[in-house]
């Protein structure tokens, strides 16, 4: 991509509005602009981010075994109002009258219609275990939106659901996400430690939520310095018993957001207690038959017998992650993209736009990079050198690759790590099979 002919405003100052780093930067660096409250357009770059954080969970949830489909956003109220959930919600459901003074809601989450779809489908024991995700914009009126996508009203998620024979089968499809979580923040360059979360009305210990560290997050924290390192995630998913050792091994070592503190561990722990604050990026959930019996969902058994499937739901904040990644991941010139997410894999510099020598060397290297597949954005403008290296560290691409008369004269282009701040000089073929 030319930058001359790609739309990408950036911004020298911090908005006022913005509280931090992440949101200052994403508008900064033009990834995202406010349309109201809580509700964002993305910009080219942010839609490119976006969809590679996306497409990072969705390798993750295909890979547990999970399989895709696409709900709509809009809801009929009468869907809710068989779970017991249309006057439950409260505010925070967007409520809507169509022309016709139907009520339908945009959906805040999809327990509702992906049990009715299942209940729909669904006869025998033998169309179980599945787990369904998609991956769609939700809608909740949140009554403080704040921090830029962090908490949004308008934002993009990942929610699956789970459906098995028993309780033992449900537990499996718990553990098998819980890892599936892990590894999709890994990915992402993110540690997200599992905390302990609120289950409900149901008991037990089956729902954890998925917390990065940082100092901005909304939940104050509470674990074992364990989690401070990274944890192996190498484990046959498939074998139940396996994964299941796996994951109370994990969650041997304390970790808890501030309503669900246990004494007794903390005490355990020590000197090795650890606190700060953190960002909820994920949560999933075991809860059993609360959505397949009110809701009548129900497949014949092996005997013969009716069986009440047993269900979970795991979701992921795709939109808030970005946010997350920006405050794990930044120095005071800006973004620093862990390289699976970026928007793009290089900055290709043209120093001097206005030299025939250097923008005839930057076209042939930028078709080079075209040809062997690296998505470059290249700097074409005529604009000062100053201000083209601004822009690209602000945008935080991992590489960039600086052409001017100097250089070129002596053979070489110059090859910049933005995380951190490396240079070598080297000829354009070595700097092309370097990032290539
Ligand atoms: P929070 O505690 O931050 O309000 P939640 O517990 O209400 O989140 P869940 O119902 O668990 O959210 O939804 C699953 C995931 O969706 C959350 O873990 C979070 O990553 C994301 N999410 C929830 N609300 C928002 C929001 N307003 N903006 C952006 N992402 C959100
Ligand atoms: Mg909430
Ligand atoms: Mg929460
Ligand atoms: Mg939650």
């Amino acid at each position: 991509m030319r930058l001359s002919r790609y739309f990408l405003p950036v911004m020298k100052e911090s908005p006022a509005e913005a509280q931090i780093v992440s949101h200052k930067l994403m508008l900064r660096a033009g990834l995202v602009r406010q349309q109201a409250a809580g509700i964002y357009a993305w910009l080219p770059l942010g839609t490119r981010v976006l969809h590679k954080i996306a497409q990072i969970v969705r390798e993750e949830q295909d890979r547990a075994g999970a399989i895709e489909l696409l709900m709509p956003t809009l809801q009929s109220a009468d869907l809710w109002r068989e779970s017991g959930r249309y006057d439950a919600y409260g505010p925070e459901m967007l409520r809507i009258t169509d022309r016709h003074d139907r009520e339908i809601l945009y959906g805040p989450t999809n327990e509702e219609m992906i049990t009715a779809i299942f209940r729909d489908a669904a006869r025998s024991y033998r169309d179980l275990p599945r787990t369904l995700y998609h991956i769609q914009w939700k809608f909740r009126d949140e009554v403080r939106p704040r921090f830029g996508v962090m908490r949004g009203r308008e934002f993009l998620m990942k929610d699956a659901y789970s459906f098995d024979l028993d309780e033992q089968g449900a537990r499996h499809s718990y553990n098998r996400m819980f890892v599936a979580y892990l590894r999709t923040y890994a990915r992402m360059g993110l540690r997200a430690i599992p905390m302990q979360a609120d289950t409900g009305p149901i008991g037990g210990d089956l729902s954890h939520e998925f917390i990065v560290l940082a100092p901005t997050g909304e939940s104050e924290v509470f674990y074992h310095k364990a989690w401070e390192q990274d944890r192996s995630l190498d484990v046959d998913a498939d074998d139940a018993a396996a994964l299941q050792a796996f994951v109370g091994g994990l969650t041997a070592d304390y970790a808890a957001t501030d309503e669900k503190r246990d004494e007794g561990r903390e005490r355990e722990a020590g000197e090795a207690l650890r606190t700060s604050r953190g960002i909820e990026v994920g949560h999933i959930f075991y809860f059993g038959t609360k959505y397949s019996a009110a809701m009548g969902l129900k497949v014949q058994g092996p005997d013969g017998s009716d069986v009440v499937p047993q269900m979970g739901s795991y979701g992921i904040g795709v939109s808030r992650l970005m946010g997350a990644i920006i405050e794990a991941s930044h120095d005071d010139k800006g973004i620093i993209w862990p390289e699976a997410v970026a928007p793009f894999k290089v900055g290709l510099i043209n120093m001097r736009a206005d030299d025939a020598a250097c923008a005839a060397a930057a076209d042939d290297l930028y078709q080079k990079l075209s040809d062997a597949g690296v998505e470059v954005l290249y700097d074409d403008r005529d604009e000062r050198g100053g201000a083209k290296f601004a822009t690209m560290d602000l945008i935080g691409l991992p590489w960039q690759i600086v052409i001017g008369p100097k250089g070129l004269a002596n053979g070489v282009v110059e090859l910049k790590r933005r995380a951190t701040g490396e240079r070598e000089e080297l000829s354009a073929e070595a700097a092309l099979a370097k990032v290539a």
